[in-house]
């Protein structure tokens, strides 16, 4: 049902109008056409509200405005490839005034049914890494309101009954005049509950609920990390007065590792190793999370080297292939040297460096690029 009105027409603004002005002009079309402002004649206000409302609604999306002005209605017609089900279908007045108002009014639509969702509880889990990498199951304790058993959530003494509120006669909602125009609020009697409780119940004083600890066990999956949240529903704040309980999301954060640290899929470690290993090479053992595996260092590695170990990562919780763990090897100088060691190392010394061979690549480059710096300061 598009509207054939010219769209421009039906706010009263002219084809340049700014986004405020037409945001402006729709604002005090759609008072002007309000249901409680046209009483005497509702059916010809909705149509007309409709009407205004379809015009904004292509006038405020600059693509569809543009397509509006080259090609008129044609441009803007559902059938043309625009929003599925045309404009202004079958709302009432509530959902545009929730839509339109909502931001003046601040809330936009209360919610009118006397059950009230509970609120969704956060948990902090605290986790080793090996428990975020395997997966584990655990038990928590969490406090929670939960449905009053006395009064089976009612929030009414037992062998009573909530009554109808007698301010909003059970609708939850009252009108209030403010300045020129008439808006919906919420009971402030019964919250919006549309029932009172003449003799509440002693041991959730009314409200339905009340305060508990449970004990959940809560599968974890395996490959989770920090920030990662799972979701137990239902499981949060029981609802008022009856109403669906909230969910609880349980927030992993895994603990610092003594020998690993993770990245995504990855896990590194640092390796010590030896003088004697880094010259001349050895198989060592280095753990992974299932147990240690043989790394073969080549002789003449240099400290800081990395070695990686495919497939000795983690799988992750969202899929995708097994990480890799890398490690780094840092050497180790001697300490706690004999008389007999400090012999052989000095021999030793006096070997590397009168062999003629440029045992030391780092040192010999760096040495070179010292003799150059001062080579072109004096030069
Ligand atoms: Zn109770
Ligand atoms: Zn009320």
């Amino acid at each position: 049902m598009a509207t054939k009105e010219d769209f421009y027409k039906l706010l009263n603004i002219d084809k340049n109008a700014s986004d405020a002005e037409i945001k402006k002009s729709y604002r005090s079309l759609a008072m002007k056409y309000h249901p409680d402002r046209n009483a005497d004649n509702p059916e010809a206000a909705e149509v007309k509200f409709k009407q205004i409302k379809e015009a904004y609604e292509v006038l405020s999306d600059p693509k569809k405005r543009s397509a509006y002005d080259q090609f008129g209605h044609a441009g803007i017609d559902p059938s043309m490839g625009g929003r599925p089900g045309g404009f202004g279908g079958a709302e009432g007045f509530s959902d545009v005034f929730g839509d339109v108002f909502g931001d003046i009014f601040g809330g936009g639509r209360q919610q009118r049914s006397s059950a009230q969702r509970g609120s969704d509880l956060r948990y902090n889990l605290d986790l080793t890494l090996e428990e975020a990498v395997a997966g584990t199951e655990t038990k928590i304790r969490i406090p929670v309101l939960v449905s009053c058993k006395v009064c089976n959530g009612t929030g009414a003494k037992k062998g009573s009954e909530p009554v109808i509120c007698t301010t909003c006669h059970g609708h939850g909602q009252v009108r209030m005049q403010q300045g020129f125009f008439s808006v919906q609020q919420t009971c402030p009697t019964c919250r919006g509950t549309g029932k009172q409780i003449k003799d509440p119940c002693n041991a959730c004083h009314g409200d339905g609920r009340v305060q508990d600890t449970k004990t959940l066990s809560a599968k974890i999956p395996a490959g989770v990390d920090t920030g990662d949240r799972i979701r137990l529903s239902g499981e949060g704040e029981a609802g008022e007065r009856g109403g669906p309980s909230g969910d609880l999301y349980i927030e992993v954060r895994v603990k610092d590792h003594a020998i690993f640290t993770r990245d995504g899929a990855n896990l590194y470690c640092e390796v010590p190793i030896s003088f004697a290993t880094a010259c001349l090479g050895d198989a060592i053992q280095v753990p992974t999370l299932n147990g240690e595996v043989k790394l073969t260092i080549p002789p003449e590695t240099q400290t800081g080297k990395s070695f990686r170990l495919r497939g000795k990562g983690v799988k992750q919780v969202r899929g995708g292939a097994i990480g890799d763990l890398i490690c780094k090897v840092k050497i180790e100088t001697p300490v706690q040297l004999t008389k007999d060691q400090k012999a052989l190392i000095e021999k030793l010394g006096e070997s590397l460096s009168s062999g003629g061979k440029h045992h030391s690549p780092q040192e010999h480059t760096w040495v070179d690029g010292v003799k150059n710096f001062f080579n072109n300061l004096t030069g």
